[in-house]
């Protein structure tokens, strides 16, 4: 019988991926997301179905959770969808409220309709900024091993709310048998992605700051840039998170992301040089920044770099492509984007 997978944030990022790789692989695939349609794919390359829904609705939970006819429940379902963004969104205290509601919501509603509908599998994916702040202040030297995670203490009201999720899709496990998987993702990016509008990652809006400065300009980078962070392109992501769910060891939490630590300002010039255009960095902080954006500059925490012993040690495989190589793919997909969509006058 074919397999069935419901997406859920499918119109996002990582969801109309992980879309495109089970529709290639013959499932049946149910996306359901708030927005009227994906920003970036054709429906047909990522679904077979796509429907418009707002999930902090319990009644539209309940309605898109009906196993496809035939079926006595999805084999696999991805549970995605979330409030969030970039630094930008994440970090200037602004959307706090309705970062934590918004997710709650979805996840409290799926977490229960998955439990009563009989899911096969549900994967929930948490956030490397769930990590306590205290170990990660150190940029060369930040700890993310998932057994450092509590004393808890994220640095923002997205990385609690994930927290909560996580204990939450795991109670779920204990009480009702609901046979969950559990990942912290670090930074995933790659094409198909949001790369402007204020919601982008810093993978993304340094594309797009490259490919919009004309040659001997400045590429402003938030903070010192010696902040460290390390990067997932798109493609091992979604390899890292099919071969946990259909694997019965472990359920997590644990990490999904590389281990190749780079400071900001490294990933901004390393965008600079794929662009093949002589641009300087600028650093923009404190006052400087206030000034122009009306809010402190949101940079995070100091030092962040995935801790993969765990993933490999259960899963005996391991992500290993340089950051450069998809740094590359997506450069030249949001050049293309910026050409496309903001021709110069
Ligand atoms: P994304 O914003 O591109 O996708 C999330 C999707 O959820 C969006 O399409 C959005 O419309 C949808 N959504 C939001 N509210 C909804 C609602 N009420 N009802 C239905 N759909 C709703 O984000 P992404 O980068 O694809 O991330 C996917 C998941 O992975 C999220 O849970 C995110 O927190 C987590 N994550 C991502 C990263 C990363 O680097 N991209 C890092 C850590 C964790």
């Amino acid at each position: 019988m074919q397999k069935t997978a419901l997406v859920l944030g499918g119109g996002g990022f990582i969801g109309g991926h992980i879309g495109n790789k089970l529709k290639d692989e013959g499932f049946y695939v149910r996306i359901v997301d708030i927005k009227p349609k994906h920003d970036f794919w054709d429906h047909n390359k990522i679904c077979d179905e796509y429907i418009e829904g707002d999930l902090r609705n319990p009644r539209v939970v309940e309605k898109i959770m009906h196993p496809i006819e035939g079926n006595n429940g999805f084999d696999e379902v991805y549970q995605l969808a979330a409030d969030m963004g970039g630094a930008g969104y994440i970090f200037t205290g602004e959307n706090d409220a309705n970062v934590m509601h918004n997710s709650a919501m979805i996840n409290l509603n799926v977490a229960f309709e998955a439990s009563r509908q009989g899911v096969k599998k549900v994967f929930y994916s948490s956030s490397a900024c769930m990590y306590p702040e205290h170990n990660q202040l150190d940029p060369n030297n930040p700890n993310c091993e998932e057994s450092s995670a509590y004393p808890a203490n994220p640095d923002s009201e997205y990385g609690w709310e994930k927290l909560f999720s996580e204990r939450l899709f795991l109670a779920f496990n204990r009480n009702y048998d609901l046979d969950v998987r559990v990942a912290r993702f670090h930074n995933i990016f790659g094409p198909m992605g949001t790369w402007t509008g204020g919601k982008e990652k810093a993978p993304a809006a340094m594309c797009r700051k490259a490919a919009e400065t004309p040659d001997g300009g400045e590429l402003e980078v938030w903070g010192t840039g010696q902040q460290t962070r390390s990067f997932l392109y798109i493609d091992e992501c979604v390899e890292a998170v099919l071969r946990f769910v259909r694997q019965d060891k472990f359920m997590g939490p644990v990490n999904i992301g590389s281990e190749e630590m780079v400071t900001i300002n490294e990933l901004a010039q390393m965008t600079i040089d794929l662009s093949g255009k002589n641009i300087t960095i600028k650093n923009i902080d404190g006052e400087e920044f206030y000034g122009k954006y009306g809010f402190p500059c949101p940079v995070g925490v100091m030092g962040r770099n995935s801790d993969n012993k765990l993933y490999q040690e259960k899963m005996n495989w391991s992500v290993s492509q340089p950051l450069k190589v998809g740094m590359k793919f997506t450069f030249q997909w949001i050049d293309k984007q910026v050409k496309t969509f903001q021709p110069q006058q």
